[in-house]
């Protein structure tokens, strides 16, 4: 992400999610929606294209559990206001607050989020929570796969 208003705003606040590798946050399931629309798709490309070794698991948290940051984010465990989360390999909890407002699923924290994942299962320690690897560069994977969901309606080009 990182480019332009909504990006920045998502991207602010993953990065107070600087312990995307601590201990599994157990889900909290009255907070789940519904995938936004596409959710699949969109997943089962990001696998493919960051050569994931494993599908995660993915949960939604919808309108009562975005509870911090103007109802766009949600509190984790730890007590941070985040877009989205990871915990290690396999299981991402993001807010469906711009995909709802868009109808586009890659609109919200799920390639980043993924990212995360995709340093985990290549070998990065603790899936690079400080955004230090070419996964999160300009240019690279994540940018890429933004680029991917675009270019496949699946995101909000310029974004
Ligand atoms: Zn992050």
């Amino acid at each position: 992400m990182g480019r332009g208003t909504l990006g920045i705003a998502a991207a602010a606040l993953m990065t107070l999610a600087g312990g995307c590798g601590d201990p599994h946050d157990p889900v909290d399931m009255a907070k789940v929606v519904e995938p936004p629309p596409r959710f699949i798709e969109a997943r089962d490309l990001l696998v493919q294209f960051y050569g994931l070794t494993e599908t995660p698991d993915v949960y939604w948290y919808g309108r009562v559990g975005l509870d911090c940051h103007e109802g766009r984010a949600f509190t984790t465990a730890e007590g941070w206001c985040v877009q989205g989360i990871t915990y290690f390999y396999r299981e991402s909890i993001l807010s469906n607050y711009w995909p709802s407002q868009s109808g586009l699923v890659g609109d919200g924290a799920m390639q980043h989020e993924f990212a995360h994942i995709a340093a985990y299962q290549h070998g990065i320690l603790a899936g690079d929570p400080d955004h230090d690897s070419h996964w999160f560069q300009p240019g690279g994977e994540l940018d890429q796969a933004y680029d991917l969901l675009v270019a496949n309606g699946l995101a909000t080009p310029g974004l």
